[in-house]
């Protein structure tokens, strides 16, 4: 027997990897549902965007506010943003709800401001002044946002308009550039323009299904979108004649996730694909069918699976990945495309990093060092406190703080260039999408608690094969002990305290 040899296989790149919250053996997963939009069909989001803030721009005019000279300004914006209605600011918070960057409409605000104005605040995002900006598409409404709160500041809307009121209104406005289908009609048209393709998906797909699993496609999108979109990135890719339609053992299109999750709703049979013709669906779904509406539990029994058994795959942190989770349990993954470009990012940071925390452990040790020398002055001079076999004079223990004052002024000095840059990487108003200073962001820490995995697009499902088993790493505690080359040096300070 010849033994083949593998040696040359390696693990893909990091930012195509598959990463791992909860541990998910892939062999154990017999149904998989894919949301499309930004999950299967990822758009070149600045095009879209910019499509719906001109729309949005449109309508806005027409109600008469003085909108025709704003422009849409992807840097203002980010996902996982949040918008506070309250007081007109989108903020980035870090994993525990506290407010780490703030924006007042299109204006920065100040560390002291920021500090005044949320230090008391926990954001808990079941309160409506708080609006999560869950997907690429809140891109363009987090901006108008920003920038109908300047209008407000310079007297130019309304006076009953606050910030508060202004937001349902921008809300239906890109609602309305959603649904009213001249938006979709252009991407029909031009699909180039605004759909990135992927040639290694159908693929993944392919290889998914005949390792045995039955594939879903789950979206919000209406039928007639969801079949261009996907005959356009699928096709031409799949061998022979076949089409994207033989890919899914079940289509459902206006899900209305997240009641597709939660609710009740019937589902509806697409009985004629080109007039788009419904019956309410009495019997059992049907293999291959298109419906309209529908619910999970009814996809569960018509598989005859549990949770565990489902995979479900979308971008929406809170309507595909949370609630089916949450409600039904079912396995999750994120895709989070911009996930590619933070990993890039951090790698190309790494050594700057390596410096920066060996920076900081210098300083924390000296900080350590100059508390000691202050606390041993304290002793001598109000004369209480353990007895020193060779005390130190006061005048040296104030000589040894003014070094290390200095070294620390020092070491401050290196390292704000470090951290400005650490904190500007990817996005210079934001930073990176996962991290907030130096903490998680409150979208990685919603990406903790609902995604089993994440990865930066669906394809990276590839390279991993339908037999991988994804372990998650050992979590790590602030009190693990530290293995790295950096280990924390010895804090003892000879003889005082
Ligand atoms: P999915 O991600 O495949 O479930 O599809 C998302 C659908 O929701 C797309 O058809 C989007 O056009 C639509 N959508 C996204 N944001 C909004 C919105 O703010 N209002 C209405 N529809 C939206
Ligand atoms: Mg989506």
């Amino acid at each position: 027997m010849t033994e083949l040899n593998l040696s040359h296989l390696t693990l893909p790149t990091p930012e195509r990897r598959v990463y791992c919250n909860r541990t998910l053996n892939l062999r154990s997963i017999r149904a998989i549902g894919f949301d499309m939009d930004y999950t299967l069909i990822h758009y070149k989001s600045a095009e879209w965007e910019l499509q719906a803030y001109a729309h949005m721009q449109r309508r806005l005019a027409q109600k008469g506010w003085p909108v025709e000279h704003l422009a849409f300004d992807s840097e203002l914006v980010s996902l996982g943003i949040i918008l506070d209605i309250e007081h007109g600011n989108l903020v980035k918070a870090n994993r525990f709800g506290f407010v780490k960057k703030a924006v007042h409409g299109t204006r920065v605000m100040g560390f002291d401001e920021v500090r005044a104005l949320y230090a008391q605040e926990i954001i808990d995002l079941s309160e409506s002044r708080w609006v999560f900006i869950h997907t690429l598409f809140g891109l363009s409404e987090a901006c108008m946002y920003a920038q109908a709160v300047d209008l407000i500041d310079e007297g130019r809307l309304a006076p009953a308009l606050g910030y508060r009121e202004l937001y349902p209104q921008i809300r239906a406005s890109l609602d309305e550039a959603h649904m009213e289908g001249q938006l979709k009609a252009h991407v029909i048209a031009e699909p180039e323009r605004y759909v990135e393709l992927d040639p290694e998906l159908p693929l993944a797909l392919l290889d998914l299904k005949h390792a045995g699993k039955r594939l879903m496609l789950i979206t919000n999108s209406e039928w007639h979108y969801a079949n261009a979109m996907m005959a356009y990135a699928f096709d031409a890719f799949l061998p022979g004649e076949m089409t994207w339609r033989d890919l899914f053992d079940l289509t459902i299109v206006r899900s209305m996730k997240p009641g597709f999750f939660t609710g009740t709703f019937p589902f509806l049979e697409l009985v004629d694909e080109e007039r788009e013709h419904l019956v309410i669906a009495q019997n059992q779904l049907k293999l291959g069918g298109v419906y309209v509406g529908g619910n999970a539990p009814a996809v569960e029994r018509f598989l005859g699976l549990s949770g565990e058994q489902i995979l479900y795959v979308g971008d929406h942190i809170y309507a595909d990945v949370h609630v089916s989770k949450d409600l039904m349990r079912w396995r999750t993954a994120l895709v989070l495309r911009d996930l590619e470009q933070e990993i890039v990012s951090l790698t190309a940071f790494a050594d700057a990093q390596v410096t920066l925390d060996a920076l900081m452990e210098e300083k924390e040790l000296l900080e350590h060092r100059f508390s000691v020398a202050r606390l041993t002055l304290q002793r001598i001079e109000k004369g209480y406190g353990p007895e020193l076999a060779t005390p130190p004079s006061a005048r040296d223990l104030r000589d040894t703080m003014q070094q290390l004052r200095a070294r620390l002024v020092e070491l401050d000095a290196e390292v704000e260039p470090l951290v400005r840059a650490a904190t500007t990487l990817v996005h210079p108003l934001w930073g990176l999408l996962l991290r907030a200073g130096n903490d998680k962001s409150h979208l990685a820490r919603q990406i903790e608690r609902s995604a089993d995995v994440y990865m930066s697009r669906v394809s990276n499902l590839l390279s991993q094969t339908p037999f991988v088993y994804l372990r998650a790493p050992r979590g790590s505690l602030p009190h693990d002990p530290i293995t790295t080359a950096h280990a924390a040096p010895d804090t003892h300070v000879d003889g005082w305290c």
